[in-house]
């Protein structure tokens, strides 16, 4: 089970989105869980996605800024989801 930062939910890691810090300190979307890295996870519902956003809890778990491509293409891949 890993924590959603946006409603702070705890969920089976496949539920969930992960924003990917690699190791060399890019940051991209997983969204199978499966790449190396430090990540921060999110579900796969556009309300979490906009108070991640807007929180910068992302930010401040990964160390990182979070380029706005990457918002962009999580948004992306949840509305092909729905
Ligand atoms: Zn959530």
């Amino acid at each position: 089970m890993r924590q959603c930062l946006g409603c702070n939910e705890h969920k089976p890691k496949i539920e969930l989105v992960r924003i990917l810090r690699t190791p060399e300190g890019e940051i991209t979307l997983d969204l199978t869980g499966k790449k190396s890295g430090r990540g921060a996870y999110l579900c796969k519902d556009p309300a979490c996605l906009k108070k991640l956003r807007r929180s910068r809890r992302a930010e401040a778990n990964l160390g990182v800024a979070i380029p706005e491509e990457v918002w962009d293409a999580l948004e992306a891949a949840m509305a092909e989801e729905n």
